[in-house]
This record gives C-alpha cells, structure tokens and sequence, in this order.
C-alpha cells in the first residue's frame, strides 16, 4: 500500500498489518537477482526491541556468501548491462524502483518499526519519503555530471570522461535502516556501479526488500545484491574484498577505523565513512525566539530515541539565559517524548534497538550522575514498558566538557546541558572532542553567527535552526565523523572516477 494510503492509519491498522507482515517475512538474502539462504544454512535471531520476542530468523551470511555476492556483482559490472546502458534508462529503472518503493511503502514501514522500534509516525512521514526523494534525486542527477575538456595546445584533445568504479561494498547502521542504506546505494546505482549491501545485523528485515523491488523495477541481475550478516564476519569480509572498488561505510568511529585498515590490508579500495558524533547546539543569551530554540533543543537530542548521528546531545546555553533555559526545556520537554508503543502512530518515542543499546544508555547515565551532573527528569527505565528496551527521555544540567556524557557518543535520548561565558569559550567547548559531524548556533547577531560558522569544526552548521536540510545539502563530517558527504551532487560523483584521455592529433 502506497504512502498516500496509510498516511492516517490508526494504531489498530498498524498492529494488524504488523501481524500480518509476520508471517511472511524475507528472511533471505538476495544475490544475483533472486532470494536464496546462506550457502552454510546460518541463521540468527532478529528481536522486536519492543517487546523482546524474535521476529525470524534470518539467513545469516558468511565470506563464501560474500565471495559469491560480489562475483555476481562483479559479472553484471563488467557485463555492462548496468554500466554501459544509456544514462537515461538508467533513471527510468531508478524511477520505476522509487514507484514501487512508493507502493510497498506500507510493508517496507511496518518491518523498520517492528525490527528497530522505530515510530511508524516517523517512519511514514520522513524515513519513507526520504528513501524515495534519495533515489529520484540521484537518478535526476545521472546525466547532469559531466566530465571536461581541457585546455590544451592546438595539436591535442584532452577530456576527462566519468566513469563507474565497479563494485561498491555498502555496510550501514540500524538507526536509520532503509534511508542509510539508500543514502549510499542510490548514488552507487545511479553512476553505473553494482552494489552489495551488508546491512546492520540489528534491523536486517527491510533492506533485502529493497533489492527485490530494484529487480521487479527493471534492475538486472546481479546489480543491487544485499547480504545479512554480522559486522565481523560478512562486513569485514566485504571490506578486504579485493574485488570491491568501494566501500561506503556509515556505523561507529570505531568501525570506521577497522576499515581503512581492511582496505589498506586488501586492495587499498576507496573509502568513504559517516561515522559518530557528539554534536554541540550553542544557544547565545542573544538567541531570536527561546521557545523555538528549546524545542529544537529537545526535538534534536530525543527525536528517533536519540539514535541520530548528528544528535544534538551536547547543549551549550550562555550563562545569562541558562536558567531560563532549563526551566523551559523542563517544562516544554520533560512530557514532549512518551515512550510507548512504536506501532501507535501517535506515538514519538519507541524502544531503543536492543537490550545491549537500553543497558549501554543507562549506564551512561549512572556515570553522568556519579561525576555530579544535575539530573532534571528521566534517567531510567519507564515503569510498565519493561519488556521492551525502553529508556525515557533524560536531562542532565551543570555538565562540564569533561565529563563522559558530554565526550562519549550516547546514541540514547540523554541531554547535557553545558554553560559557558562569551563566544570564545562556546568555539572552545563545541571543538573540544574527537567528532565533528554537526553543530546547531542560535543568535539573532550576524557577526557572531558567522564568526561561530567559520570556528566551529563541523561538516554541516545550522543557524537558528538544526536538522534542516533537503537534497542538495552535503551530509557528512569532519575530524572522527568520518570523510564522505551524503546527499548531494558530490556525493554522486564520488561514485565515479575520471579517466583521462588524451588525443595526439595528426598534421593534416
Ligand atoms: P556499528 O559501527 O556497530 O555498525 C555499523 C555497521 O558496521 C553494521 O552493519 C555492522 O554489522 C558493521 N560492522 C561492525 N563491525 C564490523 C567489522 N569489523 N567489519 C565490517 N563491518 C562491521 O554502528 P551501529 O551501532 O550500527 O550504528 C551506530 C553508529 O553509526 C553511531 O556511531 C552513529 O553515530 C553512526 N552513524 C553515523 C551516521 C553518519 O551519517 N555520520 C549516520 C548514522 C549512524
């Protein structure tokens, strides 16, 4: 069913089209054009974060799975069913694929919210639409990047021509499954490559989904191949492949650092990482509208259970409005994110992805109180939801930069806000760790926003707003957040390489 349809399902249309999405759900992987299990049987358990009980077992992967995935994509590369066919039908099949993501939009919804908790309210009104405008983008961009001709003396021709790199190897994270994953293979299909996925093992149900819907498109065999698995054994080894020409990498700094090093023990393949954050909003006393910016405080730091890479965890409030601030954020933040049930579409705050993850977060928190952080509200489990991997949403005040909720990446729905005196200090406090991914700056004064803009080391910087954006706005980060930018036309291109031709042309 497509978005327009299901766009005011009720809470008892959800649980039954979840019910329903249960007895059939892919458990395959999907390797040169079709659905088949690991070559050794393997299978392991995906587990419904809100409520604990497993979902299926899917086919669990392993390097032959990878071996043969890739030399199915391999073939289909060089077959130039793919990468030579012209530009413009190219984008008709992109397009079609973006149709029937349309259509499924309902089943594609029901499996991310099931497999990672995710809201189906999120889902449905921005995950969904994002998956699609990332694949309508990248195809609309396939005849728009152009190679050149260089200026030369009157006896040569020089041109730089695009081209495919070959096979891209895609690994991506559970926090935004489809959209991360999209954000990589959208842009890989488009510029002719062929592509194997390894989506995060902790919400493997809906990309395998994906592929299908690029064959039934017009996609051919062996183009698009997804393989499920975990990160040591099926991810690493898509990264030491020696016939991937790219791996694209979004997941932890820590990941991200394991493969530069496969890729420098293998092929010395490209490269590309989105990795973590521990992204800083800096509220200057001089901010336009206190309201507006408390709610993008909360919205940035508990949206998506604050399982975002550019959440915006650390809050830093110039002294003068700094209780003023906290007061408003208790009393407009404190009840703004109930946690329930994901399947509800009214509501806003689901399990975090497992048990691990909700342990992890709270312990954290046992840490952020323990180095004498003020906690305003949250801190715990809610009461009643037990059986899922419920965390509420948390507010620490008074934290210093030192402490490990304001240096480590929580990826939970935990705020620490941090005081500071003057410009100088907020550029010294918000630079003042190893990620770079994302910053937010509130100021109604031109030249201070602009001097914090130029200051801040971040990959995106939102003034008077966060988490804005559209298509053609590079995503991605600096320092530990990794290299690569997501989105927009660069990051097509970065799926191409250039080859340069020159012609000696003879006298006549
Ligand atoms: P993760 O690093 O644990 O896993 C990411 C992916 O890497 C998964 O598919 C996993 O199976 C795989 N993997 C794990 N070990 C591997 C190995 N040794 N070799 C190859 N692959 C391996 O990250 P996660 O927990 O899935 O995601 C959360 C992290 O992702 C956070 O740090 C978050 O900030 C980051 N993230 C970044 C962006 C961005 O655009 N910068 C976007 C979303 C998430």
């Amino acid at each position: 069913m497509s978005l327009a349809k299901i766009e005011n399902h009720d809470h008892q249309q959800w649980a039954s089209v979840a019910d329903q999405a249960q007895s059939h759900i892919e458990t395959r992987l999907f390797i040169d054009g079709d659905y088949c299990d690991a070559v050794d049987g393997g299978r392991f358990a995906t587990i419904n974060p809100a409520n604990g009980e497993t979902l299926a077992e899917m086919s669990e992967g392993m390097p032959e799975d990878i071996d043969w995935a890739v030399a199915s994509a391999r073939t289909a590369f060089r077959s130039g069913a793919w990468s030579r066919i012209a530009p413009r039908e190219r984008m008709e099949i992109l397009y079609a694929f973006a149709g029937l993501v349309d259509e499924h939009a309902e089943d594609l919804a029901v499996l991310e919210t099931l497999d990672m908790g995710k809201p189906i309210g999120d889902v449905v009104a921005e995950d969904i639409p994002a998956v699609i405008d990332t694949i309508r983008f990248m195809a609309e961009g396939i005849d728009k990047i152009d190679g050149s001709v260089t200026n030369t003396d009157n006896d040569s021709l020089h041109m730089v021509i695009r081209e495919p790199l070959g096979v891209v190897g895609c690994i991506s994270p559970w926090n935004y499954p489809l959209l991360m994953a999209t954000w990589k293979i959208a842009p890989a299909l488009a510029a002719g490559n062929t592509v194997v996925l390894k989506p995060a093992e902790q919400a493997p149900m809906s990309c395998v989904r994906l592929a299908e819907l690029f064959v039934r498109a017009g996609g051919p065999p062996g183009v698009f191949n997804v393989v499920n698995g975990m990160g040591e054994t099926a991810g690493k080894a898509l990264a030491l492949h020696n016939d991937v020409a790219k791996l694209s990498f979004t997941g932890s700094t820590e990941v991200g650092k394991l493969i530069l090093q496969y890729a420098g023990q293998s092929n010395m393949k490209r490269v590309a990482l989105e990795c973590g954050g521990k992204s800083p909003q800096i509220f200057m006393a001089d901010l336009p509208d206190l309201e507006a910016a408390v709610d993008a405080a909360y919205n940035g730091v508990f949206a998506n259970m604050g399982e975002v890479c550019s959440a915006g965890s650390r809050l830093l409030v110039e002294r003068p409005i700094y209780d003023e601030f906290i007061g408003r954020f208790i009393a407009d933040g404190k009840d703004a994110y109930v946690p329930g049930d994901p399947l509800d579409p009214s509501c806003n705050m689901g399990p975090l992805v497992d048990r691990g993850a909700q342990q992890r977060v709270l312990t954290m928190i046992e840490k952020g109180k323990q180095e004498g952080a003020t906690l305003h509200f949250g801190g715990n489990a809610p009461h009643g939801l037990e059986h899922g991997a419920y965390v509420n949403p948390t507010l620490f005040g008074n934290v210093n930069n030192e402490m490990s909720i304001a240096r480590n990446e929580i990826f939970g729905p935990v705020a620490s806000v941090i005081p500071f005196d003057g410009p100088e200090e907020a550029i010294a406090i918000a630079n003042d760790t190893i990620y770079g991914l994302a910053a937010g700056i509130w100021t109604k004064d031109i030249n201070k926003a602009m001097r914090l803009v130029k200051n801040i080391e971040a990959g995106v910087v939102w003034v008077n707003s966060f988490e804005d954006g559209d298509m053609t706005q590079p995503f991605g980060g600096y320092k530990q957040s990794g290299h690569a930018r997501d989105k927009c036309m660069d990051s097509l291109k970065s799926y191409t390489q250039g080859k340069s031709a020159w012609f000696r042309l003879a006298s006549q």
